[in-house]
């Protein structure tokens, strides 16, 4: 699976994050020795314990909803925060990444899904604040890119209109703010059930677990 879905990927130079949540450390040892470098975790526990235990080339990638007491467990190490939906969470990442004289990678993730349960930024919010001295001063964080899932559904229709959301508002941020940072440049989105059309409609990042691991086993 692995190897058809990264030939898919190569055609459109998409990069693969493997959402090993729930997996056991010998399962993530053998995509690795398959190549795989980028893993994504979406708790703090988890992914610090994953971290210490397995080789330390892997690029951790932070995809969940992140409490702000928790970031310093992960700030030594994480190599991306896709899910930065506050500005309070943002300030804390910078301050935690100083600590270790680190600059880390984040995304900026908006609500592109109808369902209430998924979080997000706001543009009316972050827009204003992207220009503000105070984000200037944030000089441990780079923010390079934008994150989105969609509506858990069958309607593809949908699904594709919430990409394209996600890609405007990529667009809007890259000219109206990000437009001399080459840096700004990742749409992540896209997971097992929908990265077809997230690739179609722009995605340069992926984020697959079950059609690379399995279903997972919440019990
Ligand atoms: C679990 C998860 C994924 C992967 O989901 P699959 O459907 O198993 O591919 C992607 N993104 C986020 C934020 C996740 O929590």
């Amino acid at each position: 699976m692995l190897e058809k879905i990264l030939t898919e990927l190569t055609n459109s130079d998409t990069t693969l994050v493997a959402v090993s949540k729930t997996k056991p450390v010998s399962q993530i040892l053998e995509m690795y020795h398959k190549g795989q470098r980028i893993f994504g975790e979406n708790r703090v526990q988890e992914l610090a314990q994953k971290y210490e235990e397995l080789p330390k080339d892997i690029e951790w990638h932070m995809i969940g909803h992140l409490q702000r007491n928790k970031v310093k467990y992960i700030a030594p190490f994480v190599g991306m925060i896709h899910s930065v939906e506050s500005i309070q969470l943002l300030e804390e990442i910078n301050k935690q990444a100083r600590k270790h004289d680190r600059v880390i990678p984040c995304l900026l993730q908006f609500k592109i899904a109808t369902e209430d349960s998924k979080h997000g930024l706001q543009r009316s919010e972050i827009i204003p604040y992207l220009s503000s001295s105070a984000f200037k001063d944030l000089e441990h964080v780079r923010i390079v890119g934008v994150m989105g899932m969609a509506t858990f559904t069958d309607d593809i229709l949908q699904v594709r209109n919430e990409f394209k959301q996600l890609k405007t508002i990529f667009n809007q941020l890259k000219t109206e703010v990000f437009a001399e940072a080459a840096s700004f440049r990742e749409i992540s989105m896209g997971m097992s059930g929908d990265y077809a059309i997230a690739i179609e409609e722009g995605s340069t990042m992926v984020r697959i677990g079950s059609l690379l691991f399995g279903n997972r086993n919440y019990n």
